[in-house]
């Protein structure tokens, strides 16, 4: 192993079958992948200290598709993940709406393990 080597917490999972499956999910899907490919690529063309990102789109982009996922195929959200602090807080306070915490339970699916915890 080098240094090179990717960490696998930063690597993203492969989505489950059944989100190739629902239109919405690949479209959602194919948007956040392409979100920080479209900024590095605006970075590279106008360099360090101007925003690439205005409008936030790699976030919103993650967002748009846990939510979609948490309305839409509640059942497929993973269950609560011991080894994340996010999952485990989430549990602990009842006042969250669930929405939120199939929310973030959702990311669970389809961000790497490095920041799914974020929100
Ligand atoms: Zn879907
Ligand atoms: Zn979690």
């Amino acid at each position: 192993m080098d240094a090179k080597d990717a960490d696998p917490a930063d690597e993203w999972p492969l989505p489950p079958v059944w989100m190739w499956e629902c239109r919405d999910c690949v479209v959602l899907y194919k948007a956040m992948k392409r979100a920080p490919e479209i900024v590095d690529a605006a970075r590279r063309e106008l360099g360090p200290g101007v925003d690439c990102d205005p409008m936030d789109s790699i976030l919103s982009t993650q967002i748009r598709l846990a939510e979609h996922i948490a309305a839409r195929h509640p059942d497929d959200v993973p269950a609560v993940d011991e080894a994340c602090a996010t999952c485990v807080s989430d549990v602990g306070d009842a006042r969250l709406p669930a929405s939120l915490v199939l929310r973030h339970r959702a990311r669970h699916l389809f961000v790497p393990p490095s920041i799914v915890g974020s929100w």
